[in-house]
């Protein structure tokens, strides 16, 4: 497990915090845009 900085996706409402979550993995480069965007944390980094 590993916190990274904050990242989300434009499209998505919530923002990932760590290099294990399948989720912020699956977001393509091109969509992945760095900091929360004010969005809410991904419930499955909350665990992580
Ligand atoms: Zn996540």
């Amino acid at each position: 497990m590993a916190k990274v900085s904050p990242f989300h996706a434009e499209d998505s409402d919530v923002y990932h915090d760590n290099n294990q979550c399948t989720e912020g993995n699956n977001i393509e480069d091109r969509n992945r845009k760095s900091g929360t965007g004010g969005k809410r944390k991904c419930d499955h980094c909350k665990r992580l």
